[in-house]
């Protein structure tokens, strides 16, 4: 493909994208097809000879379109969302014709440091303490994951590492392993799935703690469980504390778990995969009081903050516990400006990584700390006006109060009604909500995700729900 088909094919890809976006609402959220319906459509082989990108992108709409969940329609009310905008789109498309791999400051300036500046920005358009920006004069900073789950890793191996030197250096007959073997995480029994994921995949054993009644995972718990494991000769570790929890939208809290991390040099990593977006609205700070106590903070722009995925920020107080355990040089590597700025390989687990800033720095100059303020404002708001239709239908009981995006609402009477509405509203395709769990009872969640989303979207999601339920109910009185 020369220059000038780039030009005719990436326009036309453009053009593409945006009638996809002004026409999201007229396709089914859901697709129709079922497992392996793709390979019966496309050659089992790779072209021998190049085609016409008319065709591809032809074949886009006739082929994968079919398959397409739409993630972005203001249909959509599933998982949490996933974030999407104009700014963030084209942010991807500079990165990847730029195509620099800015494992290193030598190996392209500008994406080190793009990113040191854009982290800087967010975090203080979050408030969070100065400690964690690239500026402050100690060693915090702010670095770009691909995801939340790689981050509470990134966060296990950090904590894992350090502990392991501080008890060497205390006790240098203690067998290496034997210390590995003891260290031990927490978390609670609301964390995402990744978080689990991580004490596996790190190799730490990791136990969910029980939450109370607002599912918040609360000091007193964690204390309990420290002491325990203690005094049965473990050696705890790593905590990772939720704001805004997957399943209800719960707050971990952060002031009384804070100060027995540090009581028993315990690292605090904050898991905002989701909710930490609304901290760019002064009024929601006060859910993220205590994260001062933190050694990590993380969240996901790529969420709800209008930065396609991938974009995952994470921000250290002390950034040299990364830098330390995860610095593993060679040769081709070195460069006469090592130790001048960050080479963010030593914060990540790959080593190659992405032109990521680029994306972030449009969604910030694009709209403004104003503009996604209100992004945010709009969001909830919509999740309360759909709270209200909840509230005022006598069929129908809140699990929770709704919180951020999220509604967590039931049929009342037994799990299986609820599950048959979310059933048939599956099968019709006309919005798509998940379940979830609520103190043993089967909830739906609905989320507003779109940032296309307005009133009317959500009148026509809640006269879907209320019609399917009328069927749920005549087929079953009670
Ligand atoms: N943490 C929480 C609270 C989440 O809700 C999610 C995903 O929804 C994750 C972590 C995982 O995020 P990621 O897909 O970026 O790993």
């Amino acid at each position: 493909m020369d220059d000038k088909q780039f030009r005719e094919f990436g326009k036309a890809a453009i053009d593409f994208i945006a009638d996809y976006n002004e026409n999201l609402r007229d396709r089914d959220v859901l697709p129709s097809v079922e497992p392996g319906y793709l390979s019966k459509l496309i050659p089992k082989t790779a072209p021998e000879k190049p085609e016409s990108w008319k065709q591809v992108l032809e074949d886009v709409e006739k082929f994968i379109m079919p398959g397409v969940t739409h993630w972005n329609s203001p249909h959509f009310h599933a998982y949490y969302p996933t974030a999407n905008s104009y700014p963030a789109i084209v942010g991807e498309i500079l990165s990847a014709g730029i195509g620099c791999v800015g494992f290193s400051w030598i190996a392209s300036p500008a994406c080190t440091e793009l990113e040191m500046v854009t982290m800087d920005w967010l975090g203080k358009l979050l408030g969070l303490p100065e400690e964690f920006l690239n500026s402050s004069p100690g060693y915090g900073g702010g670095v770009i994951q691909g995801s939340a789950s790689e981050a509470a890793l990134v966060g296990l191996l950090a904590a894992r590492e350090i502990s392991v030197t501080r008890l060497k250096r205390a006790h240098p007959h203690w067998d290496e392993g034997m210390i590995r073997s003891k260290l031990i995480a927490y978390t609670s029994d609301q964390a995402n799935s990744s978080v689990e994921k991580s004490g596996r995949l790190g190799a730490m054993k990791m136990r969910l703690l029980p939450t109370d009644e607002k599912c918040s995972l609360r000091g007193s718990t964690f204390v309990q469980a420290v002491k325990k494991d203690i005094e049965a000769g473990f050696i705890p570790c790593y905590v990772v504390a939720t704001l805004g929890t997957t399943p209800t939208c719960a707050f971990d809290d952060l002031k009384e778990i804070g100060p027995i991390c540090k009581q028993h040099n315990i690292w605090l990593h904050v898991d905002a995969a989701y909710a930490g977006a609304a901290f760019v609205c002064p009024e929601y700070r006060y859910l993220m009081s205590g994260v001062e106590y933190a050694d990590s903070f993380n969240f996901n722009p790529h969420k709800w903050l209008l930065v396609n995925f991938d974009c995952s920020a994470l921000w250290l107080k002390d950034s040299r516990n990364l830098t330390e355990a995860f610095n593993i040089d060679r040769i081709y590597l070195a460069n006469n400006k090592q130790g001048a700025a960050h080479d963010y390989r030593h914060w990540q687990i790959p080593l190659g990584r992405r032109f990521r800033a680029l994306k972030l720095w449009f969604v910030l100059r694009l709209y403004g700390s104003e503009g996604l303020r209100r992004h945010i404002r709009h969001t909830v708001k919509l999740a309360k006006d759909f709270e209200k239709l909840v509230n005022s239908d006598h069929r129908f009981e809140m699990a929770t109060e709704a919180m951020m995006g999220l509604v967590c609402f039931r049929l009342k009477g037994g799990d299986h009604l609820t599950r048959q509405l979310i059933d048939k509203l599956m099968a019709r395709k006309k919005i798509y909500v998940i379940p979830g769990a609520c103190r043993e009872k089967v909830v739906i969640r609905f989320v507003v995700c779109s940032r296309f989303s307005t009133q009317d979207d959500i009148d026509y999601a809640w006269n879907e729900i209320c019609s399917q339920a009328s069927e749920v109910l005549k087929a079953d009185p009670g």
